[in-house]
């Protein structure tokens, strides 16, 4: 089975590295960009149930704790700060550029996107890209690592398959393997490299807060409150907004594009997913810059790339013109 040709070819442009292919049994053992192989080990999982768990259980606990020892300024700063750094980091970097290739550019800017995608604590890149393709591979159509109509149309499937959807499939023993849905990330040893450290770039986003609101107040309470809001909530409203593109933009929200799967636009989800909730657009021409491509939709990431290019940062941006857009109307 081959990827796509548009994004084969885009992610092969994106790496913006050229060298001679290894042999490719001998190269998948020696060039793993995780320190997990192709299959997800017990520790693996455990680590996984442990990140998605404490995180979340923070989120719950966030509301009695407000109203005990107060939720301040700072705090709130720097978590919304953070959020919309590490928010974009995914959309720009990890998604829009290194799965898709939607532009392109210099080497410092390709490593940079690559460590600030990583701060988001969503895994690291190589997983993330190598899973997200084979996504789009088969949207919603067996081989989809995260569809929620995996388990058919009933209303009880589709509540068991947006569980699945939105965390379920982290768990699944199977890993997509890398080598086979992301070789031009695998075959760039700094991006490896960077990827193998996922563990270092969870521990800097976990404690830049902390430092942050530490400095800030002059005071351990600062430092304690900046952790919790800034690190722990501010992480798991990202991994649910993440998640909830995979689930509930695949099962609801509006179609005005033709896409071969159920992929729909979510408006409410716009600001908080930096954009990536116009999903159904996303679907239809999945290599575009901008994915809120209609009167009023909100895409804040690809506002980031305008400016990005106009200082000359970035550069081929696909931009989706009136043409493109209008080819890809559902009928
Ligand atoms: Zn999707
Ligand atoms: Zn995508």
């Amino acid at each position: 089975m081959t990827i796509q040709a548009g994004e084969a070819n885009a992610g092969t442009t994106a790496s913006g590295t050229s060298s001679p292919d290894p042999d490719p049994d001998t190269a998948a053992t020696q060039l793993s960009a995780t320190r997990g192989g192709e299959k997800q080990g017990l520790a693996e999982r455990i680590a996984l149930g442990l990140f998605i768990l404490v995180p979340f259980a923070a989120l719950l606990a966030a509301v009695p704790v407000a109203w005990g020892w107060g939720l301040g300024w700072t705090d709130l700063a720097i978590a919304v700060g953070m959020y919309f750094l590490t928010c974009h980091g995914i959309t720009i970097g990890y998604h829009r550029y290194f799965t898709h290739g939607a532009f392109k550019t210099s080497r410092p800017m390709h490593l940079a996107l690559a460590v600030v995608g990583s701060l988001a604590v969503e895994g690291p890149l190589v997983r993330w890209v190598a899973d997200h393709r084979k996504h789009h591979r088969f949207s919603d159509k067996d081989g989809d690592p995260h569809s929620p109509w995996r388990y058919g149309e009933s209303l009880p499937a589709l509540m068991k398959g947006l569980w699945w959807a939105h965390m379920g499939w982290m768990f699944d023993e199977e890993q997509t393997p890398q080598l086979k849905y992301a070789p031009d990330l695998v075959r760039d040893p700094a991006i490896r490299r960077i990827s193998r450290l996922f563990w270092l770039w969870t521990l800097i986003s976990l404690l830049i807060p902390p430092l942050v609101g530490g400095l800030v107040t002059l005071s351990w309470t600062g430092a304690l409150s900046a952790f919790f809001w800034g690190s722990l909530v501010r992480v798991a409203l990202l991994h649910h907004v993440t998640w909830s593109i995979n689930s509930i933009c695949h099962a609801v929200g509006r179609r005005p594009f033709r896409s071969r799967d159920r992929s729909g636009n979510v408006w409410w989800l716009a600001v908080l997913s930096c954009g990536e909730s116009w999903h159904n657009l996303h679907h239809a021409d999945p290599t575009a810059a901008r994915h809120g491509v209609l009167r009023g939709q909100i895409d804040s990431s690809a506002r980031l790339i305008r400016w990005f290019e106009l200082a000359g940062w970035v550069r081929d941006v696909r931009w989706p013109d009136a043409q493109r857009i209008a080819a890809r109307r559902a009928a």
